[in-house]
């Protein structure tokens, strides 16, 4: 029987309308616009994409957007003044770093010039390590003091909004990225599933991943998990963004996967456009942590 497809399209319009009325009523009590603020280096085609579709999504609902762009050129300490400005600005609630950054810059040091409070994607060590405390192993369930990255985000908000039972289950995660498969194995950890994550090193892919009763997929590789891989009756989350010919696919061979799968993310229509409704979500949070309500 043909899988059970997840339509992170339909969902994410969901969010987005409930999003609009709570910064329209935020708005309404507080007089302040959750706002975020975009920051790169360089005109890298991808990021300047990403940071269109964010500036339309946040304009739509009446949210802030700001844009700053060094130049490809710039050093390491114009980006973490800039990055320190924006963070110290009340006008700014979130602030994201596009990637990449130029070379020779480092990382870590322009992330950790951020305010953790305003970290909307989840990078900074304050952030992430939090994530990785959560209960049982040390911060208490439910406290709202720290930020995920978007993207891994999104790919919970589908399991639970469909209603799909993750405690107890087995998840497998392939891909171990800050961004994507560490903090979705995390976040699956935090729901009690029992997790395995895999990389490039990984022996027998196939046979770890076929375990799963949740199978995520967040590599880069055009329709890496194939048929075979998957467990009858398994959810498989696809984070997948990859161009073959022009189309885009994902990390999972959708044609083939959803004839043996339960329930399966498409791309595109699942994970991507979850990613910017949790962006709006993290923004809005972030103001209200700053602002209060
Ligand atoms: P990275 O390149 O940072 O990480 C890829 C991961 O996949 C690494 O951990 C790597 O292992 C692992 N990997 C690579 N090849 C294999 C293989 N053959 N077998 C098993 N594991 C492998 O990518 P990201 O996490 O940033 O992104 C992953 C995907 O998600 C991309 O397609 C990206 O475009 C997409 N993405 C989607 C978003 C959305 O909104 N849906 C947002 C962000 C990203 P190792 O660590 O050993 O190198």
């Amino acid at each position: 029987m043909a899988a059970q497809i997840l339509d992170g399209r339909a969902l994410a319009k969901e969010i987005r309308a409930e999003i609009a009325a709570e910064v329209a009523a935020f708005k309404e009590k507080y007089g302040v616009t959750p706002t975020i603020a975009v920051v790169r280096a360089g005109e890298d085609p991808a990021s300047v994409s990403y940071a269109n579709a964010i500036k339309k999504t946040f304009e739509k609902r009446e949210m802030g957007f700001q844009l700053h762009v060094l130049p490809e050129t710039a050093s390491q300490d114009e980006m973490v003044e800039l990055v320190r400005r924006l963070s110290a600005d009340p006008n700014v609630h979130g602030i994201i770093i596009q990637e990449p950054l130029p070379k020779g810059m480092d990382e870590a040091a322009v992330k950790e010039a951020l305010a953790p409070d305003k970290d909307v994607d989840g990078v900074h060590p304050v952030n992430a390590g939090r994530l990785a405390q959560v209960a049982p192993v040390g911060r208490p369930p439910g406290v709202l003091d720290y930020f995920v990255p978007a993207t891994p985000l999104g790919g919970l908000e589908i399991l639970k909004r469909y209603g799909i039972e993750i405690s107890g289950k087995r998840a497998v995660v392939v891909g171990r990225s800050n961004i994507v498969g560490k903090p979705m194995a995390l976040l699956l950890l935090r729901e009690n599933a029992t997790v395995t994550i895999c990389h490039s090193r990984t022996r027998d892919l196939a046979a770890v991943c076929r375990e799963a009763d949740i199978l995520c997929a967040a590599v880069g590789r055009a329709r890496l998990i194939t048929a075979d891989m998957v467990k009858p009756g398994a959810v498989v989350i696809d984070f997948g963004v990859n161009f073959v010919d022009g189309k885009m696919v994902g990390d999972v061979d959708f044609e083939a996967v959803k004839e043996v799968a339960g329930a399966i993310t498409p791309v595109p229509g699942g994970t991507g456009p979850m990613t910017n409704a949790m962006l709006l979500k993290n923004v809005l949070e972030a103001a209200k942590r700053q602002v209060g309500g």
